[in-house]
């Protein structure tokens, strides 16, 4: 039985900043669950339910993808309880660190027309605050062409060096992963390379790359268990893992996929970039220490580390077989 709660609001502004992990995984927020406005039901079926939440200044991988996330999240723990969620309207603002809104209408699920956003002189009050940085968003898209931030500018110091190394090797397909797909896989499809998207499971970056027409990874397009992870194509000639995580997460997420397209029996060639933020050197040297282990004709080509967006960042290539990339890795002689 719908229950008779009209309007919900939670506020996740508290305590600190979220990460883009912490919204990515939105739909598993306790608050839902433990108030019962959805496992019992207790929500009407039209009723009004709004999130609002803080979160850090480098998490959007592109303009608005915070938002995306808990728009993507809240429809999917909604759906999970028999609820539908209509259009979204959204606002933004700034108070000590940046802060969403997410408004969403329930409906039935079976509904196939949505609810556009919020409605009547609610929808005039929001679009009317002077606020500093307050935006709003009567219906938000998430399907809209997606802008960069400035920190996916990043990328733009690693690129050549990635481009020369894998022309220097004749690679043809390569599996990449990089925030938001906006630096290094434009330059990839200049080269004519056959590039496989991995969204490290990230839906709402699954979707995009298939909005986009690119080839998404096989397992990122599966429902996976927590303990199973995405596997690269073994013809693939290299894996590019730009990741924007620290050390740890980088090796939770990456770190076995690596050992185990390194060690395929039939690998002669190929090689696996790396990058995640990390202000400790040593770091790098643990990490690509890691995956060479066993690994007997794969060595490490390059190490770089380097700040921008006032955040430090770790790069590194590993190379497997005999042609000499490390030339082609060499900045231009003056
Ligand atoms: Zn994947």
């Amino acid at each position: 039985m719908p229950g008779s709660v009209d309007a919900a609001w939670l506020s996740y502004e508290g305590g600190r900043s979220h990460t883009a992990t912490d919204l990515l995984d939105c739909r598993e927020w306790p608050h839902l669950r433990l108030l019962g406005l959805l496992v019992h039901r207790r929500l009407a079926p039209r009723a009004m339910l709004a999130v609002s939440i803080a979160y850090g200044s480098t998490v959007d991988i592109w303009q608005g993808s915070a938002a995306d996330w808990v728009i993507t999240g809240m429809r999917q723990a909604c759906e999970h309880h028999g609820y539908g969620i209509g259009g979204a309207s959204v606002i933004k603002y700034q108070a000590n660190a940046p802060r969403l809104v997410v408004m969403v209408r329930l409906q039935e699920k079976s509904v196939s027309e949505p609810v556009r956003g919020l409605s009547g002189s609610i929808a005039e009050e929001a679009a009317s605050v002077r606020s500093k940085g307050w935006e709003y968003w009567h219906v938000w898209e998430v399907d809209r062409p997606k802008m960069p931030t400035a920190d996916s500018g990043r990328l733009f110091l690693v690129v050549q060096r990635i481009s020369a190394a894998l022309r220097r090797m004749n690679a043809r397909s390569v599996f990449l992963h990089e925030p938001g797909f906006f630096i290094v896989l434009p330059a990839l499809l200049d080269m004519a390379l056959q590039v496989t998207c991995c969204a490290a499971r990230d839906l709402v970056l699954s979707s995009e790359i298939a909005r986009r027409g690119l080839k998404l990874c096989a397992q990122c397009g599966l429902d996976l268990s927590e303990s199973e992870h995405c596997r690269a194509p073994e013809d693939a000639d290299a894996l590019l893992l730009l990741d924007r995580c620290g050390p740890a997460a980088w090796q939770r997420r990456w770190a076995a996929l690596s050992r185990e397209w390194l060690r395929a029996p039939a690998r002669a060639g190929g090689l696996v970039a790396l990058m995640f933020e990390g202000s400790d050197a040593s770091a790098l040297a643990a990490v690509t220490a890691g995956l060479l282990d066993g690994v007997v004709s794969a060595r490490v080509a390059a190490t770089a580390t380097f700040v921008h967006s006032s955040r430090r960042w770790a790069f590194a290539i590993i190379h497997v077989g005999d042609d000499r990339i490390e030339d082609a890795l060499l900045p231009p002689a003056h």
